[in-house]
């Protein structure tokens, strides 16, 4: 690791002027401090923002339900209002690696980092969710910019995200087997305008939504409805753990299942 200083504010305006200044954010460390151990990161000052009380919580804002971009994976699994009103975010978080990421992991860090295989993202993007910041709002249709890669401008904090409730959602995940990052990951969310459905794990540029299915399941929410859609391989991840075609058909598959599982 590489020398740093380490700073806890106490408010967001603190934080956001510690940021602006050239400070990295410091969330659950998840990821951040892994990267810096191994020197893959270097980061002059750190910010922990976990002094921050209004970065955590989870509340009902009309039909959406908000959480703070500090709250962890673990008490977003188990908040009784998102297990009510959006059980697919509930069981989500519930399943993110181990009982320990999820007692430290964030959403706010989740979706900052933006890792292609992370669950969150295809959260945001299924449920059009829209991204809080200490400067302005994003809608989650322009906010994934690609591996690791985000609209978040340099210094820019994620204060809470705010997801629409969905008339049914269901995420499923297949596991990539040491990690517990999703080989590939698929959210259905139903809305009266229609269904959204977002991919992750399946491509290097990271969380996708699938116009496709989007369109079949828009027209006809049924699992057959789902597996009459061709999956094209161009773009998919090929590596050790599975080729292009492998993933195109775990897309397919692990949507069908997302649709039989929000019909109940
Ligand atoms: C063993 C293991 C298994 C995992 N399995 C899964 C899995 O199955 N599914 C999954 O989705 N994820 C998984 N993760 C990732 C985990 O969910 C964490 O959310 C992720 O690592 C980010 O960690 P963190 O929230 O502690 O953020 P940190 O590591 O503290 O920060 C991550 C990045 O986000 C920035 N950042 C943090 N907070 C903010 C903010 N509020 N505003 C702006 N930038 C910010 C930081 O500066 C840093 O660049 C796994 C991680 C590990 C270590």
């Amino acid at each position: 690791m590489y020398p740093f200083t380490l700073e806890r504010p106490q408010s967001t305006a603190d934080a956001a002027r510690l940021a602006s200044a050239g400070g990295r954010p410091l969330a659950g460390g998840q990821t951040l401090l892994a990267s810096m151990k191994l020197r893959l990161t270097q980061a002059d000052q750190l910010i922990d923002l976990s002094s921050i009380k209004d970065l955590s919580g989870i509340c009902r804002d009309g039909n959406a339900v908000v959480i703070g971009a500090m709250t962890r994976h673990a008490d977003v699994a188990g908040h009784a209002e998102v297990q009510s009103l959006i059980p697919a975010l509930a069981d989500l978080a519930g399943h993110i690696g181990d009982r320990q990421v999820r007692a430290m992991g964030t959403l706010g860090g989740s979706v900052a980092n933006n890792d292609p295989a992370a669950c969150y993202p295809s959260a945001v993007l299924a449920l059009g969710a829209t991204v809080h910041t200490n400067s302005r709002k994003i809608a989650a249709d322009d906010f994934f910019k690609g591996m690791f890669a985000t609209a978040l401008a340099e210094g820019e904090l994620i204060t809470a995200i705010s997801f629409p409730i969905p008339q049914r959602a269901a995420y499923m995940k297949f596991k990539q087997a040491a990690s517990r990052f999703a080989m590939v990951g698929v959210f259905v969310a139903q809305f009266p305008t229609g269904v959204r459905v977002a991919v992750t794990g399946a491509s290097s540029d990271g969380v996708f939504r699938h116009k496709g299915l989007e369109q079949a399941l828009s027209a006809s929410f049924t699992a057959q409805a789902a597996a009459a859609v061709k999956i094209d391989v161009a773009g998919l991840n090929e590596d050790i753990h599975g080729s292009a075609a492998y993933r195109a058909n775990l897309i397919s598959v692990q949507t069908q299942r997302a649709v039989a599982k929000a019909l109940g």
